[in-house]
This record gives C-alpha cells, sequence and structure tokens, in this order.
C-alpha cells in the first residue's frame, strides 16, 4: 500500500493554505478535491473583502487573524502582483 504524510481534503482557501504550511514543513502532502478544479467553492464566490478585524470583538482571536492576515498580504501577494488587476475595494 502507497502511504504518503498527510492528505487534506478539499482545495478551497483553507485546505490550500494548510497543504501549503504542511508542504513548507518538509511534509509530503496529497490534496483530494471533488470537484473538476481548485478553488471552485466557497472560495472564489466569497467578497474579496480582505477583513480589518473591526467587527469581532477586541483581543477575540477572530479579531487577532484578522488581523495579522491583512499585515501578510503584501508579502504573500507579491508573488502574484503582476498578475492581479487592483481593485477600488481595497
Ligand atoms: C457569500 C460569502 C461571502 C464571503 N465573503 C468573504 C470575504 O469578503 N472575505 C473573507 O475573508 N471571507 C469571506 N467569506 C468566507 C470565505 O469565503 C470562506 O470562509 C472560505 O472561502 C472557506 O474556505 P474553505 O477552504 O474552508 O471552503 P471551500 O472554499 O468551500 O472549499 C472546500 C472544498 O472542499 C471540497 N470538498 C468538500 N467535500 C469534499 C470531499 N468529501 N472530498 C473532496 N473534496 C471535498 C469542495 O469541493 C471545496 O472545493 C465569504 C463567504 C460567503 C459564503
Amino acid at each position: 500500500m502507497e502511504r504518503v504524510d498527510t492528505i487534506v481534503i478539499g482545495a478551497g482557501v483553507v485546505g490550500l493554505a494548510c497543504a501549503r504550511a504542511l508542504a513548507l514543513s518538509g511534509r509530503e502532502v496529497i490534496v483530494l478535491e471533488s470537484e473538476s478544479t481548485i478553488g471552485t467553492g466557497t472560495s472564489s464566490r466569497n467578497s474579496e473583502v480582505i477583513h480589518a478585524g473591526i467587527y469581532y470583538a477586541p483581543g477575540s482571536l477572530k479579531a487577532r487573524l484578522c488581523v495579522a492576515g491583512r499585515r501578510l498580504r503584501p508579502e504573500r501577494l507579491a508573488p502574484l502582483a503582476a498578475r492581479l488587476t487592483p481593485s477600488p475595494r481595497v
């Protein structure tokens, strides 16, 4: 029987982020997706807003993750920047 370190089920933004982090930590990862390609679920149908965290209780996990995620945005998007079209919402 073939073996793999980790299987991630679902290739939405959460599954792909988990798979990326696991792969960068040196694990072998397989992502299983039931649709024909990645990101065809909720992740491709949302409002595309980078949340600032102001709607959540100060200091709550949601608020802290929003702020941390927003700060990571330039670093994470830099490699893709040439392919992105600026949006008036950002
Ligand atoms: C209307 C709406 C607007 C939103 N707006 C925003 C926003 O502006 N900003 C923001 O940050 N968030 C927003 N969100 C939330 C955000 O889109 C979701 O939290 C996020 O996309 C969830 O990602 P996910 O990877 O968990 O799920 P999904 O993107 O749904 O991915 C799950 C994947 O798993 C696959 N799958 C399911 N079951 C199986 C199985 N048994 N085997 C294999 N594959 C399977 C599915 O096909 C899918 O591809 C919004 C959500 C909604 C509904």
